[in-house]
């Protein structure tokens, strides 16, 4: 896909696979699991996608998957599969590799978002992409500092504090026009300060969702995951998304469905609706 003058990407980075009630919330099983079948441990199928923005100056990455730093007792947990995809793998499509990455956008620090931003070299943390600048919204990075009992499983603080560290976190204050076309906008429900990213040239647009929409399923306003820290503002968050992106025509990005990389939505009778499945 083009917009403007970069070229999109989607970057599948592994699959893994969480709790398909956790992912679901209110929504019973007998509903969602003829959407998504579970494995034997009730856990559904996810994708580790991330977005790939290049012109001629950047190569952008938004949101940098799982990462290899887990333990074999995580890999497990989280059913982590890179044998078909993986991030260096699937830079190499493009030619690139993960030096040349001039700027990466962080949806939110969760582990399944900024994992794969750095490595274990024996026990030393390292950064994927050593010469990117790594964007993240500053109320974000205060909450992800110190979450919440409900939440804090879902942070490794090594994550962020290594880029911190290496004088490469970004800290953006609100919403902004981070990089050319490129303006990030706050979705607070899931967790606070989380941040998804608009690429538009003022014709066409996409947003990449983050865990606004984690999956296409979850355009039905009541599916919203568990894992959400502010539920009720996690749905009028995804109704003000929605609202924009069909009104605008603006493609939805997914980071997590398992089979849809992009679509536009429509709004009907029956709520929102997929106006178009999109193929990056
Ligand atoms: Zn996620």
């Amino acid at each position: 896909m083009k917009i403007g003058n970069y070229e999109l990407h989607s970057l599948e980075t592994g699959r893994f696979a969480l709790d398909g009630g956790a992912m679901f919330g209110i929504v019973p099983k007998v509903i969602w699991s003829k959407l998504h079948p579970p494995d034997d441990q009730n856990r559904v199928e996810m994708a580790l996608r991330s977005l790939l923005i290049i012109d001629d100056k950047r190569k952008i990455l938004v949101d940098t998957g799982i990462g290899t730093k887990l333990s074999e007792n995580d890999k497990e947990i989280y059913k982590l599969d890179q044998t078909e995809y993986n991030l260096e793998a699937s830079l190499e499509k493009y030619d690139l590799e993960t030096k040349d990455i001039t700027d990466v956008v962080l949806t939110h620090l969760h582990l399944d978002h900024v994992g794969g931003a750095t490595y274990l070299n024996g026990n030393k943390h390292k950064l994927t992409f050593p010469n990117a600048s790594h964007y993240v919204q500053k109320t974000h990075h205060e909450w992800a500092s110190k979450p919440s009992e409900k939440d804090k499983g879902s942070f490794i603080t090594e994550d962020f504090k290594t880029i911190e560290g290496e004088g490469k976190l970004r800290l953006v204050d609100g919403y902004a026009m981070i990089l050319p076309n490129i303006d990030v906008i706050i979705y607070d429900g899931h967790t606070t300060g989380q941040q998804v990213i608009k690429i538009s040239d003022g014709i066409n647009t996409l947003v990449c969702c983050g865990d606004v929409i984690p999956f296409t399923s979850h355009i039905r306003i009541p599916y919203i995951a568990s894992y959400d820290i502010n539920p009720i503002t996690s749905s009028e968050d995804k109704e003000k998304l929605l609202s924009r992106a069909s009104n605008g025509d603006w493609t939805l990005f997914f980071v997590h469905d398992p089979v849809t990389e992009a679509v536009k939505v429509e709004k009907s009778k029956k709520g929102y609706t997929i106006k178009e499945t999109i193929s990056l």
